[in-house]
């Protein structure tokens, strides 16, 4: 069956080559010249397991003027013309509740393993290279309520097969003697020896590779996806540049943007672009690389992930509602450049042209939860709204549609990913 994959960011690349794999002919289309070029270019790089506590929680409510009105705060809201920010907001206000909150840790984490054993397997044959290493995380907190509810929490995800451990600050530097020199008063931290974290466009980038020597493989980049033709209640074709690609099967996965083309054949997602922004630290001299942490960390109170990439070190971080400004503002770089000098103060941070300066757009749901599987348009598949986790569940939800459009039984219940009008 030829299966049309739009969208080659970490999700669409991981859909393309599981479906592959089943023996379907797959063309997999991107408007830039390389996969993963997107949102999948600059996150974050960390594959967070065991850590995929929504952004939607009941202690919003408490945080929301901080969030709203602070200069120091890691979240911005814009207020904008959209109605889609306000609908968006009004189900995320919605889903900031103790049941909720819950319901959604147990679905990701189920997705998450999955995705964990996947790309084990995967990259077990075909031995990408992506600086992928299983380097554990930290998370660290400053205030003991912080550190107090993370107690909790571990205590309700071990039941669930996630093994951490609640440490004191001392015991986090014994971990990582990094965190030795930080700046910050440290009241302890949540450590997750299993985490891994790796370069997630490098991956995007290997996979097609081993893809293109498929003959029933074909990757059309530099070709925008404007258009779609269809017939009784079916999509036949879509249009990609000069192009029309008819196909059995057409699988969304055009990241934040997935909603406009969803509109243009009657699907209304609900899907918000949270912007984020990263550096990529070079780590060029051995006082600099002996200070950088092996460790992922994450700095709650700042919202700044830390992955170590082979000799760089990536920083990302905010959670910013401010429609679709792809601009790059100076603070949000002084930010992220400000957070590493308290944490790894002998790092040394050059020109911000040699930092790599990023910005994508998460592409969020109101609960954090995807959605992977059918439409109400016959022939079209969703995998959509990993937000700030599509690089942790990509392999999961690959493997999770591909066993739908086969019909397959699946590894896990695919119930709480399906569309919902
Ligand atoms: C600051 C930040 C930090 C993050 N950190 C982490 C992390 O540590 N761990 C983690 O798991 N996740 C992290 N994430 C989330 C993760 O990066 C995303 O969930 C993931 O990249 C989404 O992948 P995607 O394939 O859905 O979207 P994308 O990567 O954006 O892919 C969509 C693709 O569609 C293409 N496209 C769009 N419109 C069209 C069109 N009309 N025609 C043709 N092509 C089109 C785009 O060019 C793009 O390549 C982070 C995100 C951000 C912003």
């Amino acid at each position: 069956m030829h299966i049309c994959v739009m969208g080659a960011g970490v999700i669409g690349v991981t859909t393309a080559y599981r479906l592959l794999q089943d023996g379907h002919q797959v063309s997999l289309i991107d408007e830039r010249d390389q996969p993963g070029a997107g949102t999948s270019q600059g996150n974050g790089a960390q594959l967070s397991y065991s850590y995929v506590a929504p952004l939607a929680d009941p202690s919003v409510w408490s945080k929301w003027a901080y969030y709203t009105f602070s200069k120091d705060s890691p979240l911005t809201l814009r207020p904008t013309l959209e109605a889609a920010q306000y609908r968006w907001l009004f189900e995320f206000l919605r889903c900031c509740n103790a049941q909720r909150v819950r319901r959604t840790t147990i679905d990701l984490l189920k997705l998450a393993f999955y995705s964990r054993d996947q790309l084990t397997q995967w990259n077990a044959g075909l031995d990408l290279q992506f600086d992928y290493q299983r380097s554990g995380k930290l998370v660290m907190f400053t205030d003991t309520q912080g550190l107090d509810a993370a107690a909790q929490q571990v205590q309700f995800q071990a039941q669930y097969g996630c093994q951490q451990e609640v440490l004191s600050a001392a015991a986090c530097i014994r971990i990582e003697p990094a965190l030795g020199r930080s700046r910050r008063d440290w009241a302890g931290g949540v450590y997750t020896p299993s985490e891994e974290a790796g370069d997630c466009p490098q991956f995007c980038r290997a996979l097609v590779a081993v893809m293109q020597a498929d003959p029933n493989f074909r990757f059309i980049g530099n070709t925008r996806v404007t258009a779609a033709r269809t017939q009784d209640g079916s999509l036949q074709a879509v249009q990609a540049g000069n192009e029309w690609i008819s196909a059995e099967r057409f699988v969304l996965a055009l990241g934040a943007e997935s909603a406009d083309f969803a509109r243009q054949v009657g699907l209304s997602l609900p899907l918000y672009p949270l912007k984020g922004y990263s550096i990529t630290v070079p780590l060029e001299d051995e006082t600099s690389r002996a200070a950088a942490p092996q460790v992922s960390i994450t700095d709650i109170s700042r919202k700044i992930v830390y992955a170590r990439l082979g000799q760089r070190l990536r920083v990302a971080g905010r959670i910013e509602l401010v429609g679709r400004d792809r601009s790059i503002p100076r603070r949000a770089i002084d930010e992220l450049k400000s957070g590493m000098g308290e944490l790894f103060p002998d790092c040394r941070l050059g020109e911000d042209a040699t930092l790599s300066p990023w910005m994508g757009f998460r592409p969020a749901t109101p609960s954090g939860v995807p959605i992977v599987g059918a439409s109400p348009v016959g022939n079209l598949y969703l995998n959509i709204g990993q937000g700030a986790l599509g690089w942790t569940l990509a392999c999961g939800s690959a493997a999770l549609l591909a066993d739908q459009i086969a019909g397959r039984s699946r590894a896990i219940d695919d119930a709480p990913f399906r569309y919902a009008a």
